[in-house]
């Protein structure tokens, strides 16, 4: 390979630790696997660990707008790796490793089922939008529902018939998921609640890893979830998460700032354990 005096020599698809430089630390070159909406998952020296970039990308409603929010990789993996580290010391088996950089972390390669297993304790979003239901009515008991993960079809919710009928798990999988969401609720409202935050609904993503053990993979981030500041009761300013990228509120950085404050305080000064 050459480069012209004055150029960056960089490797294409290498994520950004490895540019501008070649690492001789890396037998052999890491490989872009997947681009998605928010992040890149690239191939590491060991073919169980994967390494996951967070971008600044934004996108809502199905992809269909789409911007940037500055910062928003760097925070979203700092909150992810806070987060799922917590998790861990909760008992969950999550795919998190090692934080390698401010937007990279190193996660244990996981087959994910494609479902997004959602998590609701209060009315918002489609769950206002399709029941009629009133925003911010907290509900008797938290609410799980599986989506399956599929951008062309739109995220569709299924029915406990359809989940089994597609068989995208089997029953003792999704029946381990069920819990998996409702521990991990516990846990992450009982977080957030020691930030002055009401954890309101939120998304995961469950894989399977070498050893066929479901682990919780993906992200939890602002992008995620949605988060209400408990000091505001205007319905706009209490909203710290993508809703206000979603519906153009204004202050988006700021909102995703506040959240990584805040988790950060809880995690260091050990409120969070
Ligand atoms: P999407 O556009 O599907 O939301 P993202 O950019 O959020 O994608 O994330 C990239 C992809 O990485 C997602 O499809 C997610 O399911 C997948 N993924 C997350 N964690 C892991 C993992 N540990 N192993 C394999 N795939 C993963
Ligand atoms: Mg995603």
């Amino acid at each position: 390979m050459s480069s012209r005096q004055g150029e960056v020599l960089t490797i294409p698809n290498a994520p950004p630790s490895l540019n501008p430089f070649f690492s001789l630390a890396c037998e052999s070159m890491p490989t872009k696997l997947y681009e998605g909406k928010a992040k890149i998952l690239y191939t590491t020296d060991d073919p169980e660990v994967l390494l996951s970039y967070f971008k600044d990308d934004a996108t809502a409603f199905n992809a269909q707008k789409r911007g940037t929010i500055t910062g928003k990789g760097e925070v979203n993996c700092t909150i992810t790796a806070a987060l799922l580290e917590y998790l861990e010391g909760q008992g969950i088996p999550t795919h998190y490793l090692e934080t390698v950089s401010p937007t990279e972390m190193r996660v244990r390669a996981v087959q994910i089922i494609p479902l997004e297993v959602v998590v609701r304790n209060v009315v918002a979003g489609s769950l206002a939008r399709q029941t009629g239901l009133p925003v911010g009515q907290v509900l008797s008991r938290p609410l799980v529902e599986f989506y399956y993960k599929n951008d062309d079809l739109g995220d569709p919710l299924l029915t406990g018939d359809r989940l089994q009928l597609m068989e995208l798990a089997t029953p003792e999988q999704v029946s381990t998921l069920q819990h998996y969401a409702l521990q991990i609720n516990q846990h992450l409202t009982a977080f957030f609640n020691r930030c002055g935050i009401t954890l309101v609904d939120f998304k995961l993503e469950f894989g399977l890893d070498a050893q066929n053990q479901i682990r919780l993979a993906d992200e939890i981030s602002p992008d995620t979830c949605r988060l209400w500041d408990q000091g505001e009761t205007d319905p706009e300013r209490r909203v710290l998460d993508k809703d206000r990228f979603r519906h153009d509120l204004g202050q988006v950085e700021a909102a995703y700032e506040t959240i990584r404050a805040r988790v950060l305080q809880a995690v260091t000064s050990g409120a969070a354990v």
